[in-house]
């Protein structure tokens, strides 16, 4: 560890046992733009993102002084050292000092109009009894008391925030509930292991029924009320838009009953399981691993490879929106994620004549790209050269862009050298018709046989949230389709049968 940071978290450690930062903070620190660390520890980076090493740590409590910001990154400085910390991890000192209160800790705590010993009494607190905290003086703390304001003794008063005591306000001083992330849960009971009943998205706002913890009850309909976890959204009688939550940056888990574990190790033990679609917060990041806030407000380490980074994994479209703007027979607004099978150590099949899968996918999906992209689609390609690219990393690509289809391409092998066509597959029931409209498509262009659409459980398919389907254009293990599937026609035919296949399915979608 740094040094100066070493230091500097002594020092906090100081005025932390003495209570001082939470007195001294009120007055001294909101005006210099100070924040207070929220998490139970946080980096300390070089620079705005989690990308830069961490030069120190700061724990929960400690105060700083905000000097810069960019993003959701800000600047700070602690004695002579500076860094950067998430301001998700954060809240602002002057939007605790509303909260702040003075608890006496014993019976009969002389409330007194001046801060001395002589000073008359006004009122007497009991042990338990909360104040306002108004400010310090010297050994005295001014607060306000049952509508008496005065000085008590700081020794017999402990500093505490509301938010700790009562973590949740009452329902009734809040209306509504504004969705901060792109696509949240909605869940029958305030628990992340309960049934998920709907999906809000952000921006849309719900009026509050009750609160439990970090739970907000929102009203669906009429007849419906569901669970949201508050971290993702803002209660409208905050006042200043907590940039925090709004911001905060998140990680979607992209497959059910992904391990949570205690440790960046797969060999450490696992503390919860995630839903796909769930997203986690991040607190910090530490090679392959993010480490997460859980709602019960456990921390834990999930692999980066098991998520997808940012709010929107599963962005939920504004279809209606773009249908409006499209005509038939053009993909205008629409994005097609195209996934050329295989690539770099991962060659796939190899055909009799010495035919590699991988560099024919590959050609196949950029002939299909110049189609859809002269028909005005977004055409992202999983790989555009000979690489290595990991299936769930390829299915979280499509996520990440909202992708309208998603066209995996292959080529296919089997030890029995007579079968010889084309297959379509898909997997869940929302990506068997662009499978019968694409595979219709290749029907029309190509000469070899359609083997048809078929029910596949191939990863890219089974993971993924959108129409996604894998076409398997001939056999490299016949010796005579081979020859056919690598010359340039083909793959053209093969390009314009995918691409008659997308265009029918989204006129389709026109007239409905
Ligand atoms: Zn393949």
């Amino acid at each position: 560890m740094n040094r100066k940071w070493l230091t500097a978290i002594i020092l906090f450690f100081l005025l932390t046992a003495n209570c001082l930062p939470i007195f001294g903070g009120h007055s001294a620190v909101a005006e210099t733009g100070g924040t207070e660390i929220n998490a139970s520890t946080v980096n300390v980076r070089t620079g705005p993102g989690l990308s830069y090493s961490v030069s120190g740590s700061l724990a929960k409590g400690d105060k700083v002084t905000v000097t810069g910001q960019e993003g959701d990154w800000l600047e700070v400085q602690a004695g002579d050292a500076s860094g950067w910390i998430a301001s998700w991890l954060t809240s602002s000192s002057s939007d605790n000092a509303a909260a702040q209160k003075a608890v006496s800790s014993v019976d009969r705590l002389n409330v007194r109009a001046q801060p001395e010993l002589s000073a008359s009494v006004l009122t007497q607190m009991n042990a338990g009894d909360q104040a306002e905290l108004i400010g310090e003086t010297g050994d005295w703390v001014e607060v306000e008391f049952r509508n008496t304001r005065g000085f008590v003794s700081k020794q017999y008063i402990t500093a505490t925030k509301t938010s700790t005591e009562n973590p949740a306000p009452a329902a009734n001083d809040v209306s509504s509930f504004e969705i901060a992330v792109s696509a949240l849960n909605v869940r029958k009971k305030a628990d992340l292991s309960s049934d998920k009943i709907a999906t809000v998205h952000q921006g849309e706002v719900y009026s509050v029924q009750s609160l439990q913890g970090n739970w907000v009850e929102i009203r669906l309909s009429a007849d419906a009320t569901g669970w949201v976890y508050a971290f993702y959204g803002h209660l409208s009688d905050k006042s200043a838009k907590s940039a925090a939550s709004a911001a905060a940056e998140t990680v979607t888990v992209l497959t059910a009953g992904t391990n949570l574990r205690s440790e960046p190790s797969t060999a450490s033990g696992v503390v919860s399981r995630a839903d796909a679609g769930d997203q986690l917060t991040v607190i910090d990041k530490q090679g392959d691993w993010y480490q997460v806030a859980l709602p019960d407000g456990q921390e834990a380490f999930i692999a980066t490879w098991v998520v997808t980074a940012g709010e929107t994994a599963i962005a939920q479209k504004t279809t209606e929106k773009k249908e409006a703007s499209r005509k038939a027979g053009t993909l205008n607004g629409l994005t097609i994620v195209l996934d050329p099978g295989h690539g770099g150590r991962d060659g796939g099949t190899v055909g009799v004549r010495g035919t590699t899968e991988k560099d024919l996918t590959l050609k196949t999906a950029e002939a299909l790209s110049h189609y859809l992209r002269s028909a005005g689609a977004e055409v992202i390609m999983t790989r555009q050269s000979d690489v290595y690219v990991d299936l769930r990393k390829r299915v979280s690509d499509g996520h990440q862009v909202a992708a309208d289809a998603f066209i995996s391409i292959h080529y296919d092998a089997i030890a029995d050298n007579s079968v010889h066509g084309f297959t379509t597959y898909f997997m869940h029931s929302y990506q068997q018709q662009l499978g019968e409209y694409v595979n219709a498509g290749l029907e029309g262009k190509l000469s070899l046989d359609s083997r048809g659409v078929r029910n596949g459980n191939y990863l890219v398919l089974r993971e993924n949230q959108q129409p996604a389907i894998l076409v398997e254009l001939g056999y490299l293990s016949n010796f005579n389709e081979e020859r056919i599937v690598t010359t340039s026609q083909f793959r053209d035919q093969a390009a314009l049968g995918l691409y008659t296949g997308i265009i029918n399915y989204f006129d389709a979608q026109l007239g409905q």
